[in-house]
């Protein structure tokens, strides 16, 4: 409803009240105040925010005035109807509270003051005297190396850019001395006009769809021209020409006056579709908003106000851009929508595929996923009817799909890491002078310590995991809470000096391979290669160029990349994934074997890829290497059938977090007994159990699951019981619905 006249305003606070107040409209405000739109508000004795949920007239039998609204923090609607809906939807949901909810829709930097963008800018007073300079040169040398860089070029220059180069205190102390002076410096932004583009030039041609594209593309029109919610699974294996199809999609609605939201699990590894987005929309949504987790808060009001106003009506991004201001969306595809980077980790914890839809839902658009190796979730939605499907089987120009050769590990040398015949297609690539690809998921460089002697196995002090030896460093590691120290020499248990490392991650990888082809030129793309900013921007630009034969690396590099050269694909170690203790291990492993044999023989020659497993029978490693979906898609829905596991049921887990592990398992119980009674009928359990990694940062985590067939009726409960129980302040609990 629109304001008309002396209203009330019911507001949702961003922080503290999880209900709506309600407020007077002043005459001021009267006609600004709009439904969606963020306002200060007074709270008690002092100032709150929040976001409009509600405009209506004053009650009949309202007895006390109501306060008025204290001002409007910005012009734009930070949600538009269909946020709003989205927003209370997800609170229910996944039952997190709408705070975390509003904190996640909208930016920290929306709900802010922040307007037109200012930085500080620092410049030298140029008065500090020469004793002092002597002093700072000795006691505090990153600020005497601050003024030696301003004494070498006395421009002015962005703090950030200086505290990023130095450090932010020494900055400060310069500045509470009075050797540096701040200024404002107000920016236009567009340092996201090309960030993430690649620097190659991509066609604006429209190509010519081949007749699966075409057929595809017409589903898609049909559903588009309904103007109604759909949902629809574009599956394609990998080079197919998914993105072609999209890009056509997008122009029609642009072309409509539709606006459109582009989803890819990680905006920062697929430079190579954005610049195709870019060149090819061209102008025809506005400017492309590429929305990402590198832009600095200036850089995002800007976009956001872009989106907001309408003058951009297309935006790129991963997780969070689900939740563009975008008005009039008939949109939103999801690409790789198998992707487990789409669920966020912390509260909200959503997934931004299932958010896409209930989007769509709420604003009457398309939703569109993508994959070759869609979610068994979704497929199943296109089995019993919710979705409609469109398949293209083949790759573009008719390039073959690579062959998967399995190599048994077991019939190699104990510790290998390289099987026989993945060492010798590699030899053979490189004569060819054709590249190849190693994945392995596991960076450093050995995973075990252990003690021949007394078995003692070293693990992080804060989680249940074993350090990871970084040879390099000569640190061990903790892949889940960074803890670092110096790589053991001896036995912490008993002391013996025969300690071994097993196991191998990339970084051993890397050293084999360049001694056994010292000829080679290597890569390495891992979350440790790749700290340094634009490091891995330079690796990929090299591989591609053929500066690089072997390029080696984490699944990172698995994604939407896009290798002509690449003949051959080496799946380091493919049962990781296959003894996670995860009801999707099979699925996932499916996924990864096909995603990664996607990198393979994408120009003219056929690709190769070589599998090495100890369990070359696994299900889910056969049907890879025959590439039958189907029939593990068939195998697979039995079997999670038979053990009520999704999507034949929802899955919540409780989780309960505590320093002391008896009070973890107490509470727990505790919940869990209560729980029960109440969820008789509605929700089956399990647990309370430890979970797959049962301490992580000296918390013992402990798990309840709950299954069922409708999650709200469930987590509603649990959200009520869990309000009246007297839970130690020392144990947190949170649910994680539909958990990944
Ligand atoms: P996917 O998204 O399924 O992996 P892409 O859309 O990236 O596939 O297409 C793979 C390659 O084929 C790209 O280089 C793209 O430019 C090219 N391509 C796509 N469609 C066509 C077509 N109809 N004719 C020629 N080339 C095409
Ligand atoms: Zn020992
Ligand atoms: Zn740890």
């Amino acid at each position: 409803m629109e304001n008309n006249g002396a209203s009330v305003a019911k507001v949702a606070l961003f922080s503290g009240f999880e209900k709506e107040l309600s407020y007077a409209i002043p005459p001021e405000l009267v006609g600004k105040a709009k439904l969606g739109a963020i306002v200060k508000v007074p709270l008690r004795n002092t100032s709150a925010r929040g976001v409009i949920t509600q405009i209506c007239e004053p009650e009949q039998n309202q007895t006390f005035k109501l306060k008025p609204l204290d001002a409007l923090v910005r012009e734009e609607k930070a949600l538009t109807p269909d946020l709003l809906n989205l927003c209370l939807w997800m609170r229910d949901y996944y039952g997190c509270g709408a705070q975390s909810v509003f904190e996640s829709v909208i930016p920290a930097v929306v709900r802010g003051d922040k307007g037109e963008l200012s930085l500080k800018e620092l410049s030298y007073a140029g008065d500090l005297p020469a004793e002092e300079l002597e002093r700072l040169k000795k006691r505090a040398p990153k600020q005497y190396a601050i003024i030696e860089r301003f004494l070498k070029d006395p421009s002015p220059v962005l703090k950030s850019a200086l505290d990023a180069e130095f450090s932010a205190a020494a900055s400060n102390a310069l500045i509470k001395k009075g050797a540096l002076k701040e200024a404002k410096r107000v920016i236009r932004r567009g340092a996201y006009e090309d960030a993430l583009s690649c620097a190659e030039s991509v066609s604006a041609q429209d190509h010519v769809l081949n007749a699966e594209q075409s057929a595809a593309f017409a589903d898609i029109c049909g559903l588009l021209d309904k103007r109604a919610f759909g949902a629809h699974l574009l599956y394609g294996v990998t080079g197919s020409g998914k993105t072609e199809v999209y890009i056509r999609a997008m122009k029609r609605v642009l072309k409509e006056g539709g606006s459109c939201i582009f989803l890819v699990p990680e905006i920062s590894l697929t430079p190579q579709t954005v610049g195709r987005l870019r060149s090819r929309l061209g102008d025809l949504g506005g400017k492309l908003v590429v929305w990402h987790s590198h832009l600095s808060d200036g850089e995002r009001l800007d976009s956001w106000k872009e989106l907001a106003n309408g003058e951009a009506r297309v935006v790129v991004g991963a997780r969070s851009c689900v939740f563009a201001p975008l008005e009039n969306i008939r949109l939103i595809i999801v690409d790789e929508e198998h992707d487990g980077a789409y669920k966020q980790d912390k509260a909200p914890r959503y997934s931004a595929r299932d958010v896409a839809i209930l989007r769509a839902k709420f604003c009457g658009a398309l939703c569109l996923l993508g994959s070759a190796t869609p979610s068994l979730e979704t497929l199943y939605n296109t089995k019993n009817g919710k979705y409609t499907l469109s398949k293209i089987s083949k790759r573009i120009d008719g390039c073959t799909l690579p062959t998967v050769l399995l190599a048994d590990m077991r019939h190699e040398r104990g510790g290998a890491v390289l099987s026989r015949i993945l060492q010798d297609k590699i030899g053979d690539r490189l004569e060819k002078s054709e590249q190849s690809i190693l994945f392995l998921n596991r960076r450093g460089y050995a995973k075990i310590f252990e003690c021949p002697d007394c078995d003692y196995v070293e693990v992080c002090p804060h989680c249940a995991v074993s350090l990871t030896w970084h040879r390099k460093e000569d640190k061990v590691k903790c892949h889940i809470c960074g803890f670092e120290a110096r790589a053991p020499l001896t036995c912490k248990n008993c002391g013996s000096e025969r300690v071994k490392w097993k196991g191998h991650g990339t970084q051993k990888v890397e050293e084999l391979v360049a001694k056994l082809f010292p000829q080679a030129r290597i890569g390495r793309m891992d979350a440790d290669a790749m700290n340094r900013k634009d490091n891995y921007r330079k690796v990929l630009g090299d591989f591609r160029l053929g500066k690089l034969d072997i390029l080696i690396g984490t699944q990172m590099i698995a994604k939407g990349l896009d290798f002509p050269r690449v003949t051959l694909v080496g799946l380091i170690d493919a049962d990781i994934s296959l003894h996670m203790p995860d009801f999707r291990a099979a699925e996932r492993t499916y996924q990864l074997i096909v995603q990664v044999a996607g990198r393979a023989g994408r120009g003219d020659g056929a690709g190769e890829v070589v599998v090495q497993t100890r369990a070359p029978d696994a299900a889910p490693i056969q049907y890879a290497k025959r590439d039958d979906m189907e029939a593990f898609l068939e195998a697979e829905l039995t079997h999670r059938e038979e053990f009520n596991y999704p999507p034949f049921r929802r899955v919540i887990i409780q989780v309960f977090k505590c320093k002391n592990p008896e009070k973890a398992d107490f509470y727990a119980e505790h919940f869990a007994k209560e729980a029960e009674a109440a969820l008789s009928g509605i929700a089956e359990m399990r647990g309370p159990s430890a979970a797959p990694i049962e301490k992580i940062e000296d918390f013992y985590i402990r798990n309840v699951w709950y299954f069922c067939h409708a999650v709200r009726p469930v987590v509603a409960k649990l959200l009520q019981i869990r309000k009246d129980f007297k839970m130690d302040e020392e144990v947190t609990d949170y649910l994680d619905v539909d958990p990944f």
